[in-house]
């Protein structure tokens, strides 16, 4: 008998689905924040794609931070989750442009239209979100306009949150919502980093940066990218190596999170920061840790988080092997995998910043 029964045409079913929609859900169901979404915030970006370009990054950070923190009032998913999320999900399409390829728009959650509108929809193009309902797609209303367009900065905040609030509160809750949706506990590790340092510091705008050395003439690098190395088999250089003197304080060149701390054969005592630019920050052949620093903590641009040595290319405590030095190395993930590139540029711009606003301090000072 299989195959005898034919199938109904797609906009019968769609008919069929939106009547039982309509039945199962009656009329209440309404979105959630109504009508406080009707005021915009700014202009709606699917609309206007032109001044979104022209907005300022702080025009552009405090809108962002009232539209999660608009979900958050709805759903009481905390803001600086729904905060990491979407910081992350912009991380990826910096990463992926053309496989997360949407119109310009504050919040950077990308879903395709399977994910969206449900899997078995036989309208991938469904923005009803009754029906989407139904075939158990992401996809909701959060900008009280009837429709969940996956495209709209509120439907997809207000979205996610609602997934992440079929799971619960607590941060366990939160990690396991994350597994589910990524699979990929990269993702999970991640956003949660984000959303720590989002809560601790109760603002998105956390871009500053400041050099690894203490500004001073004591030190040395130039631009190594790429050389070869040859202790532990032929490698490439992806560093830039500063000379200085022992003991020397390292300080975090960002806002970040201690992804990593401890001993390699190769990079010696090292620490790994993770910044919300899902970067990664290496510190190399130190002669020691601080000491009241430990995986998970928070780090603020400048703050010491070791000292210059020699350590390395062998069993643990091995040292002198080389010039003291801090080898600096900085990652980028993909989502998957991470690769290294040329930290030279980044480090004379910070140089340069930092020695410009001690430059100004002095300034100042002496005209007081
Ligand atoms: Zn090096």
């Amino acid at each position: 008998m299989k195959g005898s029964v034919s199938k109904p045409s797609k906009a019968c079913r769609i008919l069929i689905c939106a009547a039982a929609a309509a039945i199962v859900l009656g009329e209440a169901a309404s979105p959630a924040w109504g009508a406080s979404a009707a005021t915009p915030i700014v202009p709606a970006p699917t609309q206007t794609a032109e001044p979104l370009d022209k907005l300022s990054r702080e025009h552009i950070l405090a809108s962002r931070k009232k539209l999660y923190e608009k979900a958050a009032a709805a759903t009481h998913i905390p803001w600086y989750r729904i905060a990491a999320i979407d910081q992350y999900e912009h991380t990826l399409t910096k990463v992926h442009p053309k496989d997360r390829n949407h119109p310009k728009r504050l919040t950077g959650i990308f879903m395709n239209e399977p994910v969206w509108s449900g899997m078995f929809n036989p309208d991938p193009y469904d923005s009803n979100p009754r029906s989407i309902g139904i075939f158990n797609g992401y996809g909701k209303d959060g900008s009280g306009d009837g429709q969940a367009d996956l495209n709209n900065d509120m439907d997809l905040l207000y979205s996610m949150a609602s997934y992440l609030l079929r799971y619960g509160q607590s941060e366990e809750d939160f990690s396991i919502a994350l597994w589910e949706y990524y699979h990929n506990s990269r993702s999970v590790q991640r956003i949660r980093q984000f959303s720590k340092l989002y809560e601790k510091f109760q603002t998105l705008d956390l871009s500053g940066h400041a050099f690894p050395l203490p500004i001073s003439d004591s030190y040395a690098y130039r631009d190594t990218w790429g050389t070869g190395r040859s202790w532990g088999g032929y490698r490439i250089h992806e560093g830039t190596d500063i000379f200085a003197p022992y003991g020397m304080p390292v300080r975090s060149t960002c806002y970040g999170v201690v992804e990593l701390k401890g001993w390699n054969p190769f990079g010696g005592w090292r620490i790994g920061i993770r910044d919300l630019e899902n970067r990664y920050h290496y510190y190399a052949h130190l002669q020691g840790f601080e000491k009241t620093l430990n995986q998970g903590d928070i780090v603020t641009p400048g703050q010491t988080i070791g000292w210059v040595g020699s350590s390395g290319y062998g069993k643990p405590g091995t040292q002198g092997k080389f010039p003291p030095h801090l080898h600096y190395g900085i990652y980028r993930d993909n989502g998957l995998a991470e690769w290294s590139f040329d930290p030279y540029p980044l480090l004379r711009h910070w140089e340069t910043e930092e020695r410009q606003a001690i430059q100004k301090k002095k300034k100042k000072s002496s005209e007081q």
